[in-house]
């Protein structure tokens, strides 16, 4: 079974397809994983780290 990589969108809290999201650790604590759609991303939608709370654009 193949099922398509989603990634949850940490501005919205959308599951998106991994292919039209960006991943990246935290900037602050580099443990958690960031994700965006690309909706947010262009809106520059800020995020929050749900680990340590650093909120970035
Ligand atoms: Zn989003
Ligand atoms: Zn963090």
């Amino acid at each position: 079974m193949d099922s398509a990589p989603v990634v949850r969108c940490t501005s919205c809290g959308r599951a998106v397809p991994a292919k039209g999201a960006t991943q990246f650790p935290c900037p602050s604590c580099g443990e958690a994983t960031i994700g965006r759609d690309a909706r947010c991303r262009d809106q520059s939608v800020p995020y929050r780290c749900p680990k340590c709370g650093f909120e970035g654009p």
